[in-house]
């Protein structure tokens, strides 16, 4: 195990579900929430055991929704999590919150736990569109939530944004820009919306009005355009930060470094091992051990994951990694020369996908690593 780890706690409590999400998540009920909370505190005790201290730079607290579950709880949790592990000075510790959960003494509450950075999940800068979404929160509550955070002492914002919404334009995408940039964040994840099987989105997608693959695509790049514009450099797929602010932890999944996920759907990465506990919260209150998912880390795994990222996958990393490294990404690199100079940039060192690529970014790697 590296020095450095990531750490993922999933709270799976939802007010209600929405109708195009398929994360693991139930109603939120108190006693479970409870019953949740003393399960989570178990298992950081055991892992901190196993674990022999590692020395934790990121703590992020993922749903569900985190913000229902209290900010009493997450600081428990917090408190179980430095018992156990070594939480690094400055760590970057992050939580979910939904706006309509924040309120001037949650916020004061959340900032008193030790959380420093907040992740709002507000998705769109139209009522019409956040309605359809089935969101608890309005754009005025989005808003606030803002303010009531920066009072209470946030400097670290990351605000959700939804691309691709049923109905939507280049004109209804460019308020929502307007508006989340307006609240200055530091952070903005904007991720096209995905049909997932099973949703109630899914049992509609006839009557939806979704954008076909071209507007999706036009959104994306208009959305990755407005955002350098307004000082956030895209430096993933779906990220984009201002300088420093990029996500410390989810660097860490992108840059293939260790996590441990708890919790019901959470997954982990240690010692070259893929394992996650199952989508099943009884079985985890009662205790289970999580499923083994393999060994993780190869080169192939390594490449994908780097590729998602603005800085791509440069030739000192390879080497650095793997002993037959630079070799590999010479290989690579004399592929990713034969595609064309819109989707990827090519270096005798470095290998990155541009905003184009990133749009069609699983036909690129399936050509580079295939
Ligand atoms: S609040 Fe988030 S996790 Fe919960 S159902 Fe909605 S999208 Fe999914």
């Amino acid at each position: 195990m590296s020095a450095v780890l990531s750490l993922y706690l999933h709270i799976p409590f939802c007010r209600k579900k929405c109708p195009y999400c398929d994360f693991y998540s139930l109603p939120a009920e108190e006693s479970l929430m409870d019953a949740y909370e003393a399960a989570l505190r178990d298992r950081l005790r055991e892992w901190g055991g196993r674990l022999s201290r590692p020395n934790v730079h990121t703590v992020y607290f993922g749903g569900g929704t985190p913000s229902l579950f209290g900010a009493a709880r997450l600081m428990h949790l917090l408190e179980a999590a430095s018992a156990a592990f070594e939480i690094a000075p400055g760590a970057e510790i992050t939580a979910e919150a939904n706006p309509a959960d924040v309120t001037d003494d949650f916020a004061r509450a959340l900032f008193a736990s030790g959380v420093n950075r907040v992740s709002l999940g507000i998705q769109s800068g139209n009522d019409g569109e956040l309605a359809v979404l089935g969101r608890r929160h309005t754009t005025r509550a989005a808003a606030e939530a803002v303010w009531l955070l920066r009072d209470a002492g946030f400097r670290n914002l990351s605000l959700d944004l939804m691309l691709g919404l049923p109905g939507s334009t280049g004109e209804t995408l460019g308020r929502s820009l307007d508006f989340l940039t307006s609240l200055s964040p530091e952070h903005i994840s904007a991720y096209l919306l995905k049909i997932e099987p099973g949703t109630p989105f899914a049992a509609r997608a006839d009557t939806l009005s979704l954008p076909d693959d071209d507007g999706a695509a036009e959104q994306y790049l208009l959305a990755v355009r407005a955002l350098a514009e307004a000082g956030y450099a895209q430096y993933e797929i779906s990220n984009f930060a201002r300088p420093g602010f990029e996500s410390r932890h989810n660097l860490q999944y992108w840059r293939s470094g260790e996590y441990l996920g708890l919790g019901p759907a959470a997954h982990s990465f240690l010692s070259g091992r893929r394992f996650f506990y199952p989508r099943d919260l009884a079985a985890f209150l009662s205790g289970n051990a999580p499923v083994d998912d393999g060994p993780g880390g190869n080169f192939s795994e390594y490449a994908m994951l780097a590729l998602r990222l603005a800085e791509g996958l440069s030739r000192a990393a390879c080497a650095a990694r793997f002993p037959d490294g630079a070799a590999r990404f010479s290989e690579l690199l004399r592929r990713a020369e034969t595609l064309p100079a819109r989707l990827i940039l090519c270096s005798p060192e470095r290998v990155s996908l541009t905003a184009e690529g990133f749009l069609v970014s699983n036909a690129v790697l399936a050509s580079l690593l295939s």
